[in-house]
This record gives C-alpha cells, sequence and structure tokens, in this order.
C-alpha cells in the first residue's frame, strides 16, 4: 500500500481509493494502540508548530490575498501526502470526504471565490509553508525576529513530520 508515496499524480484521487486509505490508516493506528503514542507525541508536536506560525500566515494572507490577480490555489497542482494523511489520523482531525484534485487537469476542490474551505491545521504542509513572491516582499517589511521565527517552525514542521512518519513505519513494520 504504501510503495506509491512519491509519484506525479495526486496521490488517491479516486475516492474508493481515498476511502480504502483512510480506513487503513485507522485500523493500523488502533491496532497499535498504545505503540503509536511515540509517534503520536511526535504528530502533537508538529501540531503545536504549525500552529505558532498560524498567526503570521493568516497576517500575510489578510493583505494580500484578497486582491490577488493571480489566485496560486487556481493553477496549484498540489495535494495530501502521506505525511499529511498520517498527521491527520494521529491528531485525530476530521479527515478530508477527498483528495485536493483527482487527476492534474482539475482545480483544487478546496478552493473556493473566498478562499480555502479548509481549516488551516488540515491543509496539506505544502499549502501552508507556500509563501508566494508577493507575500516574501511583505515578510521581508516585518522585524528580522518574525522572519526567523517563520524559518525556524518551518525547518523544524519538516524535521518533525519526516520523524512522526519514520516512526509510524517503524511501528507497524
Ligand atoms: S498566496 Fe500569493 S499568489 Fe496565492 S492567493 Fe495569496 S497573494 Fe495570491
Ligand atoms: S487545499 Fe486550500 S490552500 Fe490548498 S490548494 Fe486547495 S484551496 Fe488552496
Amino acid at each position: 500500500m504504501w510503495k506509491d508515496f512519491y509519484t506525479d499524480q495526486p496521490l488517491w484521487g479516486a475516492t474508493a481509493t481515498w476511502k480504502t486509505v483512510n480506513r487503513n490508516l485507522e485500523y493500523l493506528i488502533r491496532h497499535h494502540g498504545s505503540k503509536m503514542d511515540r509517534a503520536v507525541a511526535l504528530a502533537r508536536d508538529v501540531q503545536v508548530r504549525l500552529e505558532s506560525i498560524f498567526f503570521l500566515l493568516d497576517d500575510l494572507c489578510a493583505v494580500t490575498c484578497p486582491w490577488c490577480p493571480d489566485q496560486c490555489c487556481l493553477v496549484a497542482k498540489v495535494w495530501i501526502d502521506f505525511k499529511d494523511l498520517l498527521f491527520l489520523h494521529l491528531n485525530g482531525h476530521q479527515i478530508p470526504p477527498a483528495q485536493l484534485l483527482s487527476d492534474l487537469k482539475e482545480t483544487c476542490r478546496y478552493w473556493s471565490p473566498r478562499g480555502c474551505i479548509l481549516p488551516r491545521i488540515v491543509r496539506p504542509w505544502v499549502c501552508t509553508w507556500y509563501v508566494c513572491p508577493t507575500q516574501k516582499s511583505n515578510l521581508r517589511q516585518k522585524p528580522k525576529s518574525v522572519q526567523d521565527q517563520l524559518i525556524r517552525a518551518v525547518q523544524a514542521i519538516k524535521t518533525g513530520r519526516k520523524e512522526m512518519e519514520t516512526e509510524f513505519i517503524r511501528t507497524v513494520s
């Protein structure tokens, strides 16, 4: 099941595949009980780090996205990857009803004219870390301590996601 983590096509784009992968993950986490505690703790750490940068990302978005003539979400070919899905399951979040795209010709199903309809914590990591050129220039106007905080948090989240995945695979192997 895990052999196709890395692909150029959206993972689990078909509804049936999406349901299957989610059912399997739910089963594995439940089945391993307390052996999964370390993976759960790593997922919680990632969540705390993510939440620590949401205010800054919301702030950047508030002064850029509503007037954007070229909305990135309309052209983004991104999707929920294995680490994203694992993060959602280990933290007990509600799983979105479907993958963002079922093929590369589509627009993300969670885009709306008023922005993304998924709560920030549920969005794929790629949607969170992407800071577009307009936002980057806005960010450069902020104190260096704020810029550094974002850089450090992004690095820590990347590392934490890898550790969470490694621990999960170790547990179920
Ligand atoms: S992140 Fe940047 S490109 Fe995307 S909608 Fe906001 S301003 Fe536009
Ligand atoms: S999930 Fe939300 S933020 Fe990500 S591409 Fe879709 S609409 Fe944009």
